[in-house]
């Protein structure tokens, strides 16, 4: 049996589907002669057509024009001559293909990189695509499409990133196995939006299964059993049954009033990192969106997302929610998110150093371009503004100034905005203790217990061997929570809690003791929370 960490509730029985890390290293490839390299690199190119068209064809069917429109975008740009005439020049010049493919693709995304208009970056990110491909073909690397795996795969891989996460299809995957992160990393948080059970943190797990074998991933326990015996395929099945049969009674749930069984009203708000995870909330009834992620739409990409992307994410949400509110939170990277192409400075303490609302005030365009996309898209629904890490009044009102001045442009502009209540995570402890006087100047309050566990215990979250110190029931993180809690009710402003903490079953009863109003949760949890909410009675 493995050990790692159950970071995704639920069972997963299957066949073990290994997703290696793709490495398109050509250093070993020699030079033949210049007629054959020039060979293998028409056949590549010749794939990556063939291949492209098909997919465009069956995206058209599934996710629409758009995602097709992007990939006929790629096979122009390779059809473009002088693309493939520099390509052919440089094998004459004694480069193999691969090199040569390399060399030009990668003066295309510079040339691409270094202009001011965010279309043109964008081409940036397509020839870095048209790069990977080709070399995947040059090399022979076989890739495991993650959106057609076989039904009850687990997939097993170092780390899921949120694009790989993206393609997997709920149906097939029957859980996910990975050899870094914790329960409130990116893969994680994920895995959960999707209701797939996960066991992160099991070392050296790409090693140690291999691909084809029967498995099973225990999402609770973090366990996972390889060549499971008859016996314990059995057992984990009736378990597996039993938690269908819960989670089918919870049905009962959905669409139900928050409300405690001696009549106090309280919210489930569902936690989402993409505008498709929306379904999920909706399937599950939650009363707003708590905490939208905003860092996932800038990641697995080489270029941030343009203001209009970020407004077509950020209205889509707001028009499915359907006037319930949906509270965005500005770019929160940094710490243990690293965005590549947003060249953060490595740091020796990066939970302590340049990150989230820190970095997006000393990078004013990238803060005003999601300032900006965030209030258009107000006008389709209800949305709030939030800021993670605050630490100081003085952060606060530095991020209102810019509010204030992305609405005069846009007033000036004559572009369609609404103004919308501006608050703020609590998840550091200085931020607890001058919760007092944050709430004079803020709309509402969420508070973030992945972060402040982490910075009251002086414990890092990511770190499986301090793991044990790091838990929301420690005294000291419990005062914090009722010390915020207690400054909002004064001051008459919203609280709501957006950590994992929000769905832990030992802390929702103190929680509505203490006068939380809004519980945002994983869409897998909102049932059972909001369960607990109604069955509370003082
Ligand atoms: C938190 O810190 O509790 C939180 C919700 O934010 P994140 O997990 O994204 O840091
Ligand atoms: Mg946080």
């Amino acid at each position: 049996m493995l050990k790692g960490i159950g970071a995704s509730q639920g069972y997963g029985i299957g066949k073990a589907v290994l997703i290696k890390d793709i490495n398109l290293d050509y250093s070993k490839v020699r030079y033949s002669d210049a007629a054959t390299e020039k060979e293998r690199l028409k056949n590549a190119a010749d794939e990556f057509i063939k291949e492209t068209q098909t997919l465009c064809e069956s995206l058209k069917e599934s996710a629409g024009s758009k995602e097709a429109e992007i990939l006929e975008g790629h096979i122009m740009m390779l059809n473009d001559p002088f693309m493939l005439s520099q390509m052919n020049d440089n094998i004459d010049n004694g480069f193999v293909a691969e090199k040569a493919v390399d060399t030009v693709c990668n003066m295309f995304i510079d040339m691409f990189s270094a202009t001011d208009d965010e279309l043109t970056n964008q081409r940036a990110s397509d020839v870095k695509d048209i790069k990977d491909s080709l070399l995947k073909i040059l090399l022979g690397v076989e890739t495991v499409d993650i959106s057609n795996v076989a039904a009850g795969s687990v997939l097993v891989a170092k780390d899921f990133t949120p694009s790989m996460t993206s393609q997997i299809n709920s149906e097939n995957v029957s859980a996910i196995v990975t050899e870094v992160g914790g329960v409130t990393s990116h893969s994680a948080i994920l895995a959960r939006a999707m209701g797939i059970p996960a066991v992160l943190s099991v070392i050296d797990a790409t090693k140690k299964i291999s691909d084809g074998q029967d498995i099973i991933a225990d999402g609770f326990l973090g366990e996972v059993i390889t060549d499971p015996s008859t016996q314990e395929f059995d057992s984990y099945r009736a378990k597996q049954s039993d938690y269908i049969k819960q989670k089918d009674s919870l049905k009962a749930y959905i669409g139900k009033e928050t409300i405690t069984a001696d009549g106090v009203k309280k919210a489930v708000y569902a936690n989402i990192g993409r505008p498709e995870d929306v379904q999920n909330v909706l399937q599950n009834g939650a009363e707003g969106i708590g905490l939208f992620r905003t860092e996932f739409l800038f990641m697995d990409r080489n270029t941030e997302p343009t203001e209009e992307e970020q407004f077509e994410a950020y209205s889509t949400v707001a028009r499915a929610m359907n006037g319930q509110e949906v509270i965005i939170r500005t770019l929160d990277i940094g710490g243990d998110k690293d965005i590549p192409y947003l060249k953060i400075e490595k740091e020796e303490n990066p939970f302590l150093g340049h990150r989230a609302i820190r970095y997006c005030l000393d990078n004013r365009e990238l803060f005003k371009k999601q300032i900006r996309a965030i209030l258009r898209a107000a006008v389709y629904g209800y949305i709030k503004i939030m800021l993670p890490l605050i630490t100081c009044i003085d952060e606060v009102n530095e991020a209102k100034a810019v509010i204030k001045e992305c609405e005069a442009e846009l007033a000036e502009s004559g572009t369609e905005y609404k103004s919308v209540p501006v608050g703020i995570m609590v998840e550091t402890p200085s931020a607890v203790f001058i919760s007092d006087l944050l709430a004079q100047e803020v709309e509402f309050f969420s508070i973030g217990t992945n972060d402040l566990t982490g910075y009251t215990m002086a414990v890092d979250r990511g770190n499986s061997k301090v793991s044990k110190l790091y838990d929301a029931m420690q005294p000291s993180v419990l005062r914090a929570i009722e010390i915020t809690i207690k400054s909002a009710k004064k001051a008459g402003i919203q609280v709501g809690m957006c950590g994992e903490a929000a769905a832990d079953p030992r802390l929702i009863p103190k929680l509505i003791e203490w006068g939380l109003d809004e519980f945002s949760v994983t869409p897998s949890s909102i049932l059972q929370t909001r369960k607990i909410i109604c069955e509370y009675k003082a």
